[in-house]
């Protein structure tokens, strides 16, 4: 019999009002695995109304930064006991390979939590002297009820980017965990209480999105902030909906990251990290490297390495340890994207369609600039490799995507690298590296690629209410 995963809403585990459920499923076995509680309306208004008092009455808003801070702390020490466990349900709902689960989701997942609490503990707010003589200054406070809706491809560590920071700085949150991967936040919200949250502070609501949980989230009136990380189109879904009731909106979208190697780089540590950006996860990463872009010189010779190092990683059963590379999230997430070496535009030197829910990792060349492959996120194990010439031209063409969340720079040229990563319309610019957080730098993206930005103050601009206290003395 497969485990169940309720709702948690007010320190309660429980099913749906209607005893609704969905099963979800291992795209490694293709089987069900868990069955989980399917919310809608109904529950997202019970989670809202216990988000809502947890606020209002409840002790923590109120909290020293201190006290907030240890039980934050207890929360993450939490986590990392239960590695296991939450690693395997990660992997066992989306397929990421335990190892990465392990080696980074997992613990990535507590030090957000850890950095976030220190980071609302330390921070200062600001004084103003003022000509008149009166004593100005800002006070963060607590924005109030924030709803976070999260995708599957990161399900734990995505969902601790945006629950960390609101509960620091004194919110209650409800999170809807995508459907594809919702037995993490079960488990996440159950040690929240084990470590002496509060009940209603941190509430989990699954469901679907529209028509279902997701929306009934963003009508809410009783929310205070919507923070969501998805695709683009669902941004604008839920932009316009959060509109009605001006409730401010951050969004981390799509990308389709340009990654730019230049004949004077170093050709081992750029093949390297081009690998890791385009098929870490199978490639269903926001900021993966799917649009490679290599000088001329040195094209030969990268796509020889590139190729050999695509062919080398290990493809199979992600519980495995060594497994590099894993199925395909969904059945439907298999579809859209093996949808795409159906009419690949340009040659496909190696990849293609796997068995069961696999795509291998796939390299292409000479697709058309203009081809869905080459402008489309594809959120798979698929890589355009295009020649340029001139840095003007690998400029141009990194910047001629809809999407800006961020690219990547390979050269040993210094001023190059400033330069070239000064002209980038990207959120973040990897120069001879990838995937490097410092939760202290923002983290966001340009046109299509989202709203806002995460990290260090960033996200206590959009956690808070900022208040001016102008006081005559
Ligand atoms: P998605 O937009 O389909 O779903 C994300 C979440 O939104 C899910 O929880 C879903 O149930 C919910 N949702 C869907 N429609 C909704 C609606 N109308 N109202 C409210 N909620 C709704 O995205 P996905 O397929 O889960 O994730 C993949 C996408 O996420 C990719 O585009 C990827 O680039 C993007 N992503 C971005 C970042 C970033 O930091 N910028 C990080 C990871 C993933």
């Amino acid at each position: 019999m497969s485990e169940r995963f309720g709702h948690v809403i007010d320190g309660e585990e429980r099913a749906s009002l209607d005893g609704a459920e969905f099963d979800t499923v291992d795209p490694y076995t293709q089987q069900p695995w868990a069955t989980v509680a399917l919310g809608g309306a109904a529950e997202a208004d019970l989670a809202v109304a216990s988000a809502r008092r947890a606020f209002d009455e409840g002790p923590w808003p109120r909290m020293g930064f201190a006290e907030r801070g240890a039980l934050l702390h207890r929360f993450a020490d939490l986590i990392v006991a239960n590695i296991d466990e939450l690693a395997l349900a990660d992997t066992r709902d989306m397929g990421k390979p335990v190892a990465d689960a392990k080696g980074k989701d997992v613990p990535r997942t507590a030090q957000n939590i850890r950095f976030f609490a220190d980071h609302a503990r330390l921070s200062a707010a600001e004084t103003y002297p003022t000509d008149t003589g009166h004593h100005a200054y800002s006070r963060y406070e607590p924005a109030g009820v924030v709803a976070a809706i999260a995708p599957w491809n990161f399900p734990m560590m995505l969902e601790s980017w945006k629950f960390a920071p609101a509960l620091a700085w004194g919110n209650t949150v409800v999170l809807k965990p995508a459907e594809d991967s919702p037995v993490s936040a079960t488990l996440m919200a159950r040690l929240a209480l084990e470590a002496g949250i509060p009940p209603g502070v941190f509430n989990v609501l699954h469901g679907y999105g529209p028509d279902s949980a997701g929306s009934a989230l963003t009508e809410d009136p009783r929310v205070d902030r919507i923070t969501f990380t998805g695709e683009s189109n669902t941004g604008r879904a839920i932009t316009a909906v959060a509109a009605r009731n001006l409730t401010p909106v951050s969004l981390e979208l799509g990308g389709k990251g340009a990654n730019l190697v230049f004949s004077d780089a170093d050709l081992g540590n750029a093949v390297d990290w081009s690998i890791k950006a385009i098929f870490t996860n199978a490639g269903q990463v926001c900021l993966a490297g799917s649009r490679l872009y290599v000088q001329r010189p040195v094209l030969d010779e990268f796509l020889a390495r590139f190729v050999a190092a695509a062919e080398a990683l290990v493809v199979g059963d992600p519980k495995q340890a060594d497994t590099q590379i894993g199925p395909l999230s969904s059945k439907a997430h298999h579809a859209k994207v093996a949808g795409y070496l159906d009419d690949p535009s340009g040659k496909v030197l190696t990849g293609g369609r796997g068995e069961g829910l696999f795509v291998r990792p796939t390299v292409v060349v000479d697709a058309a600039p203009d081809s869905p492959i080459q402008c489309e996120e594809i959120f798979g194990p698929i890589v355009t490799v295009t020649p340029f010439d001139t840095e003007d031209e690998a400029v141009a063409a990194a910047n001629g995507s809809r999407y800006g969340l961020n690219a990547m720079v390979f050269t040993e040229n210094l001023s190059r690298a400033h330069r070239v990563s000064a002209r980038l319309r990207a959120g973040t610019v990897w120069t001879n590296c990838f995937f490097v957080r410092d939760l202290r730098a923002p983290f966001g993206g340009f046109g299509d690629s989202g709203w806002g930005r995460e990290g260090g103050t960033f996200s206590r601009e959009f956690f808070t209410e900022p208040k001016a206290v102008v006081m005559a003395i």
